[in-house]
């Protein structure tokens, strides 16, 4: 079965980003895990938890259907050794409030090398932090963003993705999530059934699907390669439907959170029934 949502709000509290899901119909939801552009914010309190738990299962969407996301601070391949720390003490609080709420997965982007350090240098100190952080904590699933590639952003190719997760010692606890916007951006036709053939074909003998524990739903609004991170509603960017019809009909992408990250949150509901439609 498909799990199609997208981010919602947690605005006035955590617990209300499943009623946030619910609302538009959604069978999984993408959420950060506290205000966004911030290093810290307060613990959760005891309500917060128990409330976010109790609307989970109230709207019936399983723990392993939420993709967390994590904040933009983060830089987990920062080349200045005490900025790195910073990065990896706030990622283990993003995981650690994953576990609190009883999630499985957390979406993170990889990081910079800021053009200070060589990108293989980076992306070992990315794998690093990970290890560091995984050895912290239980059972969270650390989930890779492949990114567009803008500026010194690391994760923009498949070798990328694999070159951290080679890097990690648990394997039982890294996986991937790509964004279809990204993807296309960074060079990756996504265009046409065919395109998307070879795309996922090198994506499977690259990194493997058996990695693959999330998607990100959006059209582009810049070219095939641009290397810009700019979303798009579905059908109205530069990516077009052919792409979501050939994901909504292939079973590689069963029982994973793919969640929307289109521009205009009115449409969602719509969006949604719209991929739903698209099975055949
Ligand atoms: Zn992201
Ligand atoms: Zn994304």
């Amino acid at each position: 079965m498909k799990r199609i949502g997208a981010h919602v709000s947690i605005s006035g509290g955590v617990e209300n980003a499943p009623l946030n899901a619910e609302n538009i119909g959604a069978k999984a939801f993408a959420m950060f895990t506290k205000n966004q552009r911030q290093w810290q914010a307060k613990p959760y309190s005891e309500k917060n938890i128990q409330e976010f738990k109790a609307n989970l299962k109230r709207v019936g969407i399983a723990a392993e259907h939420v993709l967390p996301h994590d904040g933009y601070l983060i830089n987990l391949g920062h080349p200045e050794p005490e900025r790195l720390d910073k990065s990896r003490y706030a990622f283990l609080d993003e995981i650690q409030r994953c576990e609190q709420l009883g999630l499985k997965l957390l979406n993170f982007h990889p990081g910079s090398h800021l053009r200070q350090i060589p990108e293989e240098k980076s992306l070992e100190l990315v794998a690093e932090s990970i290890n560091w952080a995984l050895e912290r904590t239980q059972d969270v699933i650390a989930v890779i963003e492949n990114t567009a590639g803008q500026g010194s952003n690391l994760g923009y190719s498949f070798e990328h993705l694999a070159s951290i997760i080679d890097g990690v010692e648990d394997k039982s606890r890294i996986g991937v999530c790509l964004d279809t916007c990204h993807t296309f951006t960074a060079g990756y036709d996504l265009r046409t059934h065919a395109a998307c053939d070879t795309t996922f074909t090198e994506f499977d003998s690259i990194v493997g699907f058996n990695y693959l524990r999330g998607m990100h739903l959006n059209d582009s609004k810049p070219d095939l390669g641009s290397h810009l991170d700019r979303h798009k509603s579905l059908g109205q960017g530069k990516i077009g439907w052919d792409l979501f019809s050939y994901i909504m009909n292939d079973e590689r992408f069963d029982e994973i959170p793919m969640v929307l990250e289109t521009i205009d949150s009115d449409i969602w509901p719509q969006e949604i029934k719209q991929l739903y439609a698209l099975q055949k």
